[in-house]
């Protein structure tokens, strides 16, 4: 019996390129000649025409499954979804707007044959893309791997090859805040990189907005570092020791002159930065219980409308949503 393939695909109102993304992943299935494969997209609440795309490509192909959320949870979680959906020997992450060419993928079968567990994707180029974002990321990615425990690799989205080992990992980490190329890289095993060149944008835009960008790395930062919170003593320390200094300087003054009036800059500088110390180091800590909270309230990853293309006997490998209503 050949091996299963499941290949992921997030999709948020792509209607403009989901087409051109069928026929190349299609045109792709076709050269595999010695595995099955399960296509599975996801539909992250899209408010355009993606999702009946979707639905019409699912009639016309067993091998197509929709998973549609019930409204936009979010790449990240799109993605896990899909992991959990997912019922192949291997599973590929991929995005919808085709800057991950899916020939690539090739490749990574190749590497997987050869006993690798992961096989991710690292982009040489990414032409199409501003200099803001290029930078940004560059920079995110060498802050994060100053401040994370577990080494993440640079310059990787989530275009990778997971084996089911990883998938099942993947599956039982149950955080709502999810990085999903991090935790890969926490769950171990054998991994490798493969350099592959980033095209543009097939068509339509962006959808991730500088908000979305900004959640996405502090997620990043976050759930794999716990080091802000010691920053943030060690800021309060070089505050407080500051501040003693400042104490001490105007003692002196008090006891020893009669100039105590002056020195009201002196003052005001020191009730600013101390305050401005304390905003931030409460701001991190904030940052860390909101995230508790989050996870305490123990709810659903994802809430699912529909799985489509799914037959009576079958479903998807696993659902963390409260609704698995199959079509
Ligand atoms: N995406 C998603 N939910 C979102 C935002 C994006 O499922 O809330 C999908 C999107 O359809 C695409 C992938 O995630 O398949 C990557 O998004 P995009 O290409 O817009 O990001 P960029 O490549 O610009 O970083
Ligand atoms: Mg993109």
């Amino acid at each position: 019996m050949n091996k299963l393939l499941s290949i992921v695909v997030p999709c948020y109102n792509e209607e403009e390129v989901i087409g051109e993304t069928m026929k190349r992943l299609n045109a792709f299935c076709a050269e595999l000649t010695d595995l099955d494969v399960e296509l599975i997209f996801i539909d992250d609440g899209s408010r355009d025409r993606t999702r009946a795309l979707l639905r019409s490509f699912a009639d016309e192909d067993a091998r197509i499954r929709v998973v549609g959320f019930a409204r936009n949870f979010g790449h990240q979680t799109a993605v896990t979804a899909g992991i959990d959906a997912a019922r192949g020997d291997a599973v590929v992450l991929i995005d919808a707007d085709l800057q991950d060419p899916p020939e690539v993928v090739h490749q990574m079968i190749a590497k997987w044959r050869e006993g690798y567990d992961v096989v991710y994707g690292v982009r040489t180029e990414r032409p199409g893309e501003s200099a803001f974002k290029l930078a940004t990321a560059r920079a995110f990615y060498r802050v994060l791997n100053k401040l994370s425990d577990v080494p993440i690799p640079l310059d990787t989205g989530d275009f990778r090859l997971m084996s089911r080992h990883v998938v099942d990992s993947l599956v039982a980490m149950p955080e709502r805040d999810r990085f999903v190329r991090g935790m890969v890289s926490w769950v171990g095993f054998k991994q490798t990189a493969l350099p592959y060149r980033r095209a543009e944008r097939f068509a339509g835009e962006s959808k991730y907005p500088l908000r979305k960008m900004l959640k996405f790395a502090t997620d990043g930062i976050l759930s794999f570092s716990t080091k802000p919170l010691q920053m943030s003593i060690g800021l309060g320390m070089s505050a407080a020791s500051l501040a003693l200094a400042g104490i001490l300087y105007a003692l002196v003054l008090r006891i020893f002159t009669n100039q105590w009036v002056e020195g009201w800059t002196a003052l005001m500088i020191a009730v600013l930065f101390i305050g401005g110390v304390q905003l931030i180091c409460v701001g991190i800590l904030g940052e860390y219980i909101g995230r508790i909270y989050n996870e305490v309230k123990h709810r659903p990853l994802y809430v699912v409308q529909e799985y489509i293309g799914y037959a009576s006997h079958e479903g998807p490998a696993r659902s963390r949503s409260p609704v698995v209503d199959r079509k």
